[in-house]
């Protein structure tokens, strides 16, 4: 299998690309614009791999997407290219619309016209997984049923539209092109690597350094965290054993309020990182005025990709969230640079 990641160097993308290449020995050929959200040191443990290839390219620029395609020849792409961060889509959509709409149909019509060139048999094997969000469903109330794949999309942000418009491009061009597409809907990942301008790691970094811990609202929106790794897992079975047209939801089956994932972490740095003279880090919880627009609640019904594919989730949340710290407190040599950079993103309030 070889297989075009795009976005490999993000967040997810890049245990994409390590999951591919160190557990199922697949070649990964990455596609990144190497955004403000790109990190090196994701990828420093594959990047020097025979199996592993990178390409400095922006999925706007059809000519770099066509060369590149002609060049490799992949059997699969998983395209997870996008600007990710709901606050930033507030501040400026117009960078969420070229990249998540524009990209995304730039390089559907890059990936129609390679199909065009490589044999039918090839082509009939070749698969496209676009990679969403479950945010394009909308908000829940606390008591309704949970997303399945045929709730009726409704997106309240401008990241959200942008993802919601991608992936009715992507549908479009299965349906249109007959191009072999599939779609997956994820709940909010958190992990290694994870930016530090997203809810968890911003927290974790700030309860270590024992600063004030902003909390939009009172803290009781709802996300359901799927762990980074679980997801890789997740999105590599949909490639092998989902069906061309279909649509995945992929969850955690870890609901949590936003206070107690707060909470959780407080409570983990005051057993790991003890500061005996101070109170515990639950004091420095700070509720500030609410994000315009904020969904209450996500979750997911698992139903489908539990029977078809046969993934669920390995990672507990109160596992997860454990070795996520761990990994924080052992990479600072990770993030202190990004929030030492320019942009400064810590500085942002930053919830995913
Ligand atoms: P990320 O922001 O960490 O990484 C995005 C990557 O895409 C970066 O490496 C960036 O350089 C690259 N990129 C951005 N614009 C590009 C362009 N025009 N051309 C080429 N590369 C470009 O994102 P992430 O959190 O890893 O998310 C990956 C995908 O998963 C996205 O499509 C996102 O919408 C989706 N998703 C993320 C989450 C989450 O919790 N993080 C949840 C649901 C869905």
């Amino acid at each position: 299998m070889k297989l075009i990641v795009t976005g490999g160097s993000g967040f997810i993308g890049s245990a994409v690309c390590r999951h591919c290449i160190n557990d199922l020995g697949w070649k990964v050929v990455n596609v990144d614009a190497l955004t403000y959200a790109a990190t090196a040191g994701s990828l420093a443990s594959i990047s020097t791999h025979d199996d592993y290839k990178f390409y400095h390219a922006n999925i706007l620029d059809r000519a770099a997407l066509d060369e590149i395609l002609n060049a490799e020849k992949p059997d699969a792409i998983m395209h997870l290219a996008a600007e990710s961060h709901v606050d930033r889509s507030i501040d400026g959509p117009m960078a969420f619309v070229e990249t998540n709409v524009l990209g995304t149909v730039v390089l559907l019509e890059s990936t129609r016209r390679y199909l065009t060139t490589i044999d039918p048999a090839s082509a009939s094997r070749f698969r496209f997984l676009h990679v969403s969000t479950d945010e394009v469903f909308g908000s829940l109330e606390l008591t309704d049923t949970a997303f399945s794949e045929i709730t009726p999309y409704q997106p309240s942000s401008p990241y959200s539209a942008s993802k919601a418009a991608s992936d009715h491009f992507a549908r479009a061009y299965g349906e249109t092109y007959k191009l072999p597409v599939m779609v997956s809907n994820c709940s909010n990942n958190y992990g290694m690597y994870h930016f530090p301008e997203k809810l968890i790691p911003l927290m974790i970094i700030k309860a270590l350094n024992y600063q004030p811990l902003p909390v939009y609202g009172a803290g009781t929106n709802v996300r359901d965290w799927l762990y980074v790794e679980d997801h890789a897992r997740a999105l590599a079975s949909i490639l092998q054993k989902g069906r061309v047209g279909q649509s995945y939801n992929i969850g955690g089956n870890a609901e949590r309020t936003n206070l107690s994932v707060v909470t959780a972490i407080c409570d983990i740095l005051d057993r790991k990182r003890p500061e005996p003279n101070k109170p515990s880090r639950r004091s420095l919880i700070t509720f500030v005025k609410d994000r315009p627009g904020h969904d209450l609640r996500y979750a997911i019904d698992p139903e489908k990709i539990q029977t078809e594919i046969g993934w669920t989730p390995q990672v507990k949340f109160e596992d997860g969230i454990e070795r996520t710290i761990d990994w924080f407190l052992n990479n600072q040599d990770w993030w202190q640079p990004l929030l030492d950079g320019k942009a400064n993103p810590v500085q942002r309030l930053g919830h995913a």
